[in-house]
């Protein structure tokens, strides 16, 4: 396994700012796509009464969660919202009638086993919330006769510059993301559990261990500060020495990684019943005057929440996610989804003209997958899949962290993105 890592400014900035409960908004668009897996179809109409919490969009498919309304009031229109990866997303636009009702729905399920408990995280929404979005259910659903997890690992690397909206919750909510943790651990009869904390973050390592005194089966373990040390197989070699194998899954060398604010929610839901219908989010970038944490209604618009933060010019640039792994925005009136646990703006912003690589390899070395990022793009630009297959493609995870060493410039990780688009075409294809 190869472990190569960068280092990068935290630029953590609203680290120290409490986070802030924002108002609902006036109007929620909802898009019916939230997570990895298949789009939810809406279970309501236009003119439907809905309420908090109430479900509006769901699917069979194995790979999903339902999506619920976080505002009371009316469906008023089905739209596409254009989504930053290029597709149109079908969405629910609901008009807030102020009156805050709360659907008869929530209520704190009732669990005597893994299959109860299985079937609320289905129920609650829940999705990875560090960003990856998959469906909480689903990873959780393992068979337990095929493959048994003996280690559960708690995601609080946060290795991306700016965000700090995890930190927030292992501070404001420590003690929720150890009670989710604790309800997997027994719902699914793991063992162990390690909470994975880079060490720039003392105090949520010193707060997660007081916490975890009297609990000897849950190790806080301090991660060397570098990129991507929150990378899924990452973490896992850093925190058990144990290597994910290519094409397989954590569950293969017996462990399940859930995100440290998916833990909290978890807890939140198992009390409540409220479904995932709000999340955290780190609003900050060179033209915030007040990096800050908001827990914000999921349909909001990011326009409405940035002004929060106060903005001292507008963006030239809006980043949905982190520097590494995010997205640009084209339209600041992105509707808020479950996944964003970060918008950045920035002014002034520079543009970089990629050049010829000039075979420094520095890309290589960056790569904590031990590929070859140069040859892939080669590879891609030829359009050779067997050589893409052969460079290992698929095991790029998207860090971004060849693209940001590259004194040419290069756009190394958008290619590899493309590139494993197109390999997955041509195997479709059986070419
Ligand atoms: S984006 Fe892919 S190829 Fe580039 S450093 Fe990350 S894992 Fe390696
Ligand atoms: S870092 Fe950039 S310039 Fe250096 S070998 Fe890689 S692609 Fe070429």
């Amino acid at each position: 396994m190869i472990v190569h890592k960068i280092h990068l400014p935290h630029s953590k900035n609203s680290a120290e700012s409490e986070t802030v409960t924002l108002p609902l908004p006036s109007r929620a668009v909802i898009s019916t796509a939230q997570h990895l897996g298949a789009v939810c179809t809406p279970t309501v109409k236009v003119g439907d009464k809905v309420k908090i919490g109430d479900v509006i969009a769901d699917s069979t498919a194995v790979m999903s969660a339902p999506v619920h309304s976080g505002i009371s009031g009316t469906v008023v229109a089905f739209t596409d919202v254009l989504h930053i990866s290029g597709r149109n997303m079908p969405s629910i636009v609901i008009e807030n009638d102020g009156k805050n009702e709360v659907s008869e729905s929530v209520q704190p399920p009732v669990i005597n086993g893994r299959e109860d408990f299985l079937a609320a995280v289905r129920r609650s929404g829940s999705i990875g919330l560090g960003g990856a979005g998959f469906p909480t259910s689903m990873k959780l659903g393992f068979d337990p006769k095929e493959k048994h997890p003996d280690k559960l690992i708690i995601n609080g690397a946060e290795c991306e510059p700016y965000i700090t909206s995890d930190y927030r919750c292992f501070i404001e909510e420590g003690e929720k993301v150890l009670d989710g943790a604790e309800l997997i651990m027994k719902y699914l009869d793991i063992a162990d559990c390690i909470i994975g904390i880079e060490d720039n973050k003392p105090k949520a390592i010193a707060k997660m261990k007081a916490l975890c005194a009297d609990r000897p089966n849950i190790t806080v373990f301090p991660l060397k500060s570098s990129y991507p040390q929150g990378a899924e197989k990452t973490l896992i070699y850093s925190t058990t020495g144990r290597v994910v194998k290519e094409g397989t899954l954590p569950l293969s060398c017996g462990c399940i990684v859930i995100n440290s604010s998916t833990c909290a929610f978890i807890s939140d839901y198992i009390k409540t019943g409220m479904p995932l219908v709000t999340r955290r989010i780190t609003v900050d970038g060179n033209i915030v005057k007040k990096p800050s944490n908001f827990i914000a209604a999921v349909g909001m618009s990011i326009g409405e929440i940035v002004k929060y933060a106060e903005l001292t010019e507008e963006p030239d640039r809006i980043i949905l996610g982190g520097p590494m792994m995010g997205a640009c925005a084209f339209d600041p009136d992105y509707p808020l989804s479950k996944t964003n646990n970060a918008v950045l703006l920035f002014g002034h912003s520079p543009i970089y003209h990629p050049t010829a690589c000039i075979r420094c390899g520095k890309c290589v070395r960056a790569c904590s997958m031990g590929l070859m990022p140069t040859a892939l793009e080669t590879a891609f630009d030829m359009r050779d899949a067997k050589k893409l297959a052969d460079l290992n493609v698929n095991l790029c995870v998207n860090c971004g962290a060849c693209s940001y060493v590259c004194p040419a410039k290069r756009n190394l990780a958008e290619k590899n993105q493309l590139a494993k688009a197109f390999l997955r075409e041509q195997t479709n294809k059986g070419v």
